[in-house]
């Protein structure tokens, strides 16, 4: 690979994850100098063992919630896990992967003048009472419910993200990225498409939380990963916070019987109660998007879904060893 003359030395935390590692082959295939740092808590060495053999490549087993040193131009911090069961199993230790987290990229962000970006979510928007969510909508979220640890750990950040770029002109960039699905999502992260493709695939029940009336609007992983690399090169006024997400709204009982369709399963819909502070609606107003970053997902649902299960077909999920038990 030829370094293109603007390769930039760039840091991605929570690099060997779902989202981070789609990152870090798109970064290192522009001829960046990438650095992937992750404590494989919610991922596996595997997801980016393919990309050890690139000379514009290093890998790091570290913690984000310690101080490190490195010298960067730009930082994509993702470290976080991102699904309910596994951020909820220690919750204290999922804050403060926000929190300290996001003051060791920014303090480090600062000292080298380096670009951070930060991967905030749609859950600072907790159960809106505004739809679709603009990135005005101050949000509605339990501050001590089982869903907190990690969305006033996501919105705490984005106060740090804020502050330092008034208090020290760090040149920040926040996304709220709204679920995203694809190829290499963990078989066992518990979340809703995953889940659901690993039942029908294995003949098991598709678990239906509630009565599925709840929606969500699913973004593909690579739109969603074209949009975070669009953020990181505008101009240096669109800090954001700025949604990334694929306004196209489905509930969760029409995404078990697109799955169903897709894999061409036997699997049975049962239902199962729904989980506390569980959003009942989320779809991303993505105006902003469009106007600063020209951007807007390409690839429907019915598209996405074919290609995550020819994915999720081709692995052995003995492979997998799940994060924590709850999935
Ligand atoms: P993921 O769980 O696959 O990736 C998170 C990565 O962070 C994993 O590799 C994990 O091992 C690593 N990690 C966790 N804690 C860490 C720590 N303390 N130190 C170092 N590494 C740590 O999830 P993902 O879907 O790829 O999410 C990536 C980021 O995007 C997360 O910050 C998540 O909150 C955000 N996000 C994702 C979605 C989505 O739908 N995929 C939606 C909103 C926000
Ligand atoms: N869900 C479901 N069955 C599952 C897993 C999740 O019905 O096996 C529901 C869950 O209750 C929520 C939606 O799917 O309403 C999305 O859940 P996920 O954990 O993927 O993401 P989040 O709730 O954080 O958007």
């Amino acid at each position: 690979m030829t370094a293109p003359q603007t390769s930039q030395r760039i840091l991605v935390t929570g690099g060997a994850g779902f989202l981070g590692s789609h990152l870090c082959e798109r970064l290192v295939e522009s001829g960046h100098d990438v650095i992937c740092l992750d404590n494989f808590f919610t991922s596996q060495k595997t997801n980016v063992s393919h990309l050890l053999e690139e000379s514009n490549f290093e890998l790091i087993r570290h913690d984000v919630t310690v101080p490190i040193w490195l010298e960067v131009d730009q930082i994509y911090n993702l470290a976080c896990p991102a699904a309910p069961g596994h951020y909820q199993y220690n919750p204290i230790k999922t804050i403060k992967t926000s929190l300290s987290g996001a003051i060791n990229v920014l303090g480090m962000a600062k000292r080298c003048g380096a670009k951070v970006l930060q991967a905030s979510t749609s859950e600072v928007y907790g159960d809106p009472t505004v739809h679709p969510q603009p990135e005005s909508y101050t949000g509605n979220v339990n501050p001590i419910g089982p869903r907190a640890c990690y969305d006033e750990g996501k919105r705490a950040a984005e106060t740090l993200f804020a502050d330092y770029h008034r208090v020290h002109r760090v040149n920040i960039r926040v996304v709220r990225i709204f679920n995203t699905y694809g190829p290499r999502m963990h078989p066992f992260d518990g979340r809703v498409v995953s889940n659901f493709i690993r039942q029908a695939l294995q003949g098991n029940d598709i678990t239906l939380f509630g009565d599925g009336s709840q929606t969500r609007s699913f973004c593909y992983r690579d739109d969603l990963v074209e949009g975070m690399i669009r953020m990181m090169a505008a101009p240096d006024e669109v800090t954001g916070p700025i949604n990334l997400g694929n306004p196209e709204e489905f509930s969760m009982r029409q995404l078990a019987e697109e799955v169903r369709e897709a894999t061409g399963t036997s699997s049975q819909i049962i239902q199962r109660p729904l989980p506390a502070d569980d959003p009942k609606k989320r779809q991303p107003d993505i105006t902003l998007a469009q106007q600063h970053l020209n951007w807007r997902p390409e690839i429907s649902l019915r598209e996405g879904l074919q290609s995550t299960i020819r994915w999720f077909r081709s692995i052995d999920f003995e492979d997998f060893r799940p994060p924590t038990p709850n999935y």
